[in-house]
């Protein structure tokens, strides 16, 4: 074998475990065929990584995704480990703390339209014709990463009146931080539909002036041949509903592009379809957009497509294997076309013997490549 490449793999909690099996099943027939090494090494993130060491992310797990090559993150949390106790650790805590350790400032989450799956959509088909977006969403400022506290003893805040408690989170956002995810959406913007949206609040937030004004700073001085659309955060809601073709590609902070492209999720039809990846300067990583579905856990019903498209957009950005990539999006485009889907993105059209478990729809993929 002439290269190799370093994978840590994340699989955390819930559904993680089933949908990584067939991540790794996929590169292993993709390092075959491409002759490339992929070598694998497990850590534990999330609910997995608080049983076993009382820590959301232990100090082990950050040097394994340190080391690696790429990172592959499938999902974390569950209701075992919810709790609003500030002072226990929560799964969030492993998610969030190693976006900040890496460094991983951008989000890039691509919602496309798969012509097999246009029925599963909650739009009307006429809708949906042209969506092909692409939201860069700031990931590691804002409101997630502001301070943050609880003041006791509050005059006036108790829900009958004296004295109570009050909370307040922050959102901070400095030219910097705005200026490197803004020229990311500018690059993608120029290898894709030439169109950016800024969305923002800034008709209220003050962060929303700064971040309006170092975007049209950036585009004036750098790129003027890209098309910068400015949307207030509750029109996009609406807009992402009303047209969603305008859009190409959406940069905003990091809870509107959380809420956002949720809501953008459902163009596709399922939590399911949708992949990201998480940039910075050093190690990428790579996960699904949902979360780790507890509700279908350990089943083996659980759709494993938008974790072999995160491992397409990881062959793409982290390893520049992009024949690989195409041929593994090829590969899940034909498996919808001919008509298979997990429980998730079936219709009610959809025959029963047509309808796969998660290692099924993995394996159909491996037979496609
Ligand atoms: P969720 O994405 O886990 O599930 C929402 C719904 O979508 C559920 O009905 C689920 O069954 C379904 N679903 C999600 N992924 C699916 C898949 N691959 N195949 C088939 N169906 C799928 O969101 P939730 O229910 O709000 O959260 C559950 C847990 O996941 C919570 O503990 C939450 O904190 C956590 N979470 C983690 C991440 C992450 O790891 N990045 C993201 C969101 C939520």
């Amino acid at each position: 074998m002439s290269t190799s490449y370093r994978i840590c793999l994340l699989p955390g909690d819930g559904i993680g475990p089933e949908i990584t099996a067939e991540a790794v099943t996929v590169l292993g027939a993709i390092g075959l065929k491409h002759d490339v090494a992929f070598e694998f090494s497990e850590a534990l993130l999330g609910g997995a990584a608080i049983d076993a060491t009382g820590s959301a992310l232990p100090e082990a797990t950050l040097e394994v995704a340190k080391a690696a090559d790429a990172v592959l993150l499938a999902a974390i949390g569950g209701p075992k480990w919810d709790t609003t106790d500030p002072a226990k650790p929560r799964p969030e805590q492993g998610l969030l703390g190693i976006r900040k350790a890496l460094g991983l400032y951008a989000n890039l989450r691509p919602v496309k339209i798969f012509d097999a799956l246009r029925d599963a959509s909650s739009l009307k088909p006429e809708f949906l014709e042209g969506v092909d977006m692409l939201i860069v969403r700031e990931l590691t400022g804002g409101l997630y990463f502001g301070d943050r506290a609880r003041e006791t003893g509050v005059e006036g805040a108790a829900t009958g009146g004296g004295a109570g408690m009050r909370a307040y989170d922050t959102m901070t956002y400095s030219e910097y931080e705005i200026e490197r995810i803004a020229r990311i959406a500018f690059e993608a913007a120029r290898t894709r539909g030439n169109r950016v949206h800024s969305v923002d609040k800034a008709n209220v937030l003050e962060s929303s002036r700064l971040w309006r004004e170092v975007v049209h700073r950036l585009h004036e001085a750098e790129y003027s041949d890209v098309e910068l659309v400015d949307q207030l955060v509750d029109n996009s809601a609406m807009q992402l509903i009303r047209t969603p073709a305008q859009f190409d590609v959406m940069v905003t902070e990091n809870m509107f592009g959380d809420i956002l492209s949720d809501e953008a999720s459902m163009l596709t039809g399922s939590l399911g379809m949708l992949a990201s990846a998480s940039l910075g300067d050093g190690t990428a990583l790579y996960e699904p957009s949902h979360g780790s579905a507890p509700d279908i856990a350990g089943q083996g019903v659980a759709n494993p497509l938008a974790m072999l498209l995160s491992v397409e957009m990881m062959l793409r950005y982290s390893f520049a294997m992009h024949d690989a990539a195409d041929e593994l999006a090829a590969a899940i485009e034909g498996v919808l076309a001919d008509g298979w889907r997990t429980r998730d993105i079936a219709s009610a059209d959809t025959l029963s013997e047509k309808i796969l478990g998660t290692s099924a729809m993995g394996e159909l993929v491996v037979a496609r490549l």
